[in-house]
C-alpha cells in the first residue's frame, strides 16, 4: 500500500470524520478546525486531506435528491435551544441527547427521523 503524506489535518483526523459523518460541509469543517491553526484553513485543503483518507462529506444526502425532504431540527418537536459553555445559543436534540451542529441546515446524519424518504414518523408528526 502506498504511504500516505502526513498532513497538519491528521491530528484532527477524528473529530472531522465525526463532522462528515453529523453532514457538514467542508467548508463548515474547515471552518470548525480553523481554532487549531494560526494560518488559514482552506476549504481546498480539508477537502483534500479528506479525500486522501477517504473521508466523504455526506452533506448531498438529501441535498441532492429533490424525492428526499429532510427533517429539519428548527420543526422538530425534539429540539430546543440551550446556552452552550461560550454563552452561544446551540441546539440540542432531546430524542438523540445530542448538540445539533451549528452549520446543519436541516438535521445531522443521525437524525432518528431521517429515513430513506425522510418520512418518517415521530411523536406523530410527518417531515
Ligand atoms: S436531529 Fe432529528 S429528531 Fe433531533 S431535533 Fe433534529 S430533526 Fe428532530
Amino acid at each position: 500500500m502506498r504511504r500516505q503524506k502526513k498532513s497538519k489535518f491528521d491530528p484532527y483526523l477524528n473529530e472531522i470524520t465525526e463532522y462528515a459523518a453529523a453532514g457538514m460541509t467542508v467548508l463548515g469543517i474547515a471552518e470548525r478546525i480553523q481554532k487549531y491553526f494560526e494560518d488559514y484553513v482552506e476549504e481546498s485543503a480539508v477537502y483534500a486531506f479528506m479525500r486522501s483518507r477517504g473521508i466523504q462529506s455526506r452533506v448531498t444526502q438529501g441535498g441532492t435528491n429533490l424525492n428526499y425532504k429532510a427533517p429539519r431540527c428548527t420543526d422538530c418537536d425534539n429540539c430546543i435551544t440551550v446556552i452552550n459553555t461560550t454563552g452561544k445559543d446551540v441546539l440540542l436534540c432531546l430524542a438523540a441527547k445530542r448538540i445539533v451542529n451549528r452549520t446543519c441546515t436541516t438535521s445531522p446524519m443521525w437524525c432518528q427521523r431521517r429515513g430513506d424518504s425522510g418520512e418518517v414518523q415521530k411523536n406523530g408528526r410527518t417531515t
